[in-house]
């Protein structure tokens, strides 16, 4: 027999189809907008985080992180995986789960699927930065790898800044054409390159998203004119890097925190007193984003926890008064806190 409601604690919990109703009941580009904002939010209360460069466990395919943060109210940790190679075996690059808790108890307030939410929340973390750092009216964007973060980080572009036109390009013909296919009625001009030449050709921002577990070359300095804003959020390990370190010479780089990017980011190429400034800085005032017309501006990201802390809240919200969870009873919580032992007799009984 299961035990009676009452010795249960139940959580809600987001399942992969769950996120997707909720995401289609919102609609995707007033949700990345919307996301946008809340993370913006929280890098604006960036002091009252505890932040810590996430806990990596590497392998010769890849990598395993937990990405823990709490602001002294609630605590989050995401689960999340890199894995390259994954994909020729049928197998996603990036997957993930996440957990929001509350400080005063500890107890936990909601499970949920992150994988979907780690490319809305990525997306929405590329165009809070774009805010500051593109161009004036950008209007067009190149997106150099068309795997599964790339509609995501198209769609965030479009809400956020106006983007119009996305110019596509891959190694692999294929998620080209996935992409283009999947963006047809998205309102936004689709061109499907075959170099990357041809894809940054007019663009205001160049998003670089690839996996390829090396220090890859996807951008060469000569290939980047002034003015360009780039949002490489690809190279986001030790040993992983898109941008050859000549543009970085040339670039103003902004960071999400500076001791995890030291180890992870396109800087890694770097010496260590290589000038980044941290990107809630902007926000704060305490320097300035964009302040030249010629200026190369680059978004070194590599994905923060405070980013999937946000997401989590914010998804934490849109619950109520919806369907879009299932409740879980993930903790033993007996009547008689003590007596842990008792429930577990009585269940017997
Ligand atoms: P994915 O495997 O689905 O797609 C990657 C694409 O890159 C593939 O289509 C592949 O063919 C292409 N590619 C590889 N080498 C290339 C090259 N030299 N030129 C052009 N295209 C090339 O992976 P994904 O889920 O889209 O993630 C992409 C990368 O972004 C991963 O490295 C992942 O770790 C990283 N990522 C970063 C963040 C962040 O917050 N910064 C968040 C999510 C994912």
């Amino acid at each position: 027999m299961p035990p009676a409601p009452s010795q249960l604690a139940y959580i809600p919990f987001v399942s992969v189809e769950n996120m997707m109703r909720l995401v289609h009941s919102f609609g995707i580009e007033k949700l990345l907008l919307e996301l946008t904002d809340a993370v913006e939010a929280d890098y604006r209360r960036w002091d009252l985080f505890e932040k810590t460069p996430r806990l990596a466990s590497h392998s010769q395919e890849g990598v395993i992180e937990l990405m823990p943060t709490s602001d002294g109210e609630a605590f989050s940790f995401k689960y999340v995986n890199g894995h390259p190679s994954n994909t020729a075996k049928g197998y996603q690059t990036v997957t993930a789960f996440g957990l929001l808790a509350r400080v005063d108890t500890g107890y936990p307030l909601m499970l949920s699927e992150m994988t979907l939410l780690t490319a809305l929340r990525t997306a929405a973390t590329s165009a809070m930065a774009a805010r500051y750092l593109a161009p004036k009216d950008s209007k067009v964007m190149a997106m150099i790898g068309n795997g599964a973060q790339a509609e995501f980080q198209a769609l965030g572009m479009k809400a956020v800044i106006g983007i119009e036109e996305v110019r596509l390009y891959d190694v692999d013909p294929k998620a080209t054409e996935k992409a283009a296919k999947n963006l047809r009625d998205s309102g936004l001009r689709v061109v499907a390159c075959s170099t990357s030449q041809e894809a940054i050709q007019g663009a205001h921002i160049i998003t670089t998203c690839t996996a390829d577990k090396a220090y890859a070359t996807i951008l060469t300095d000569n290939m980047v004119g002034p003015g360009v804003h780039i949002n490489a959020i690809g190279g986001d390990c030790p040993g992983k890097t898109e941008l050859h370190k000549d543009i970085l010479s040339r670039a103003d780089t902004f960071v999400e925190f500076e001791p995890q990017t030291r180890i992870e980011g396109e800087i890694q190429q770097m010496d260590a007193d290589y000038p980044v400034t941290e990107f809630w800085r902007v926000l704060s005032g305490d320097a300035e984003g964009r302040n030249d017309a010629r200026q190369i501006t680059l978004f070194d990201s590599v994905g923060f926890a405070i980013e999937d802390f946000s997401a989590l809240r914010y998804i934490h919200a849109k619950l109520k008064g919806t369907d879009f969870f299932q409740q879980i009873d993930i903790l033993a919580d007996p009547d008689d806190p003590r007596d842990l032992y008792g429930m577990l007799q009585r269940a017997a009984a």
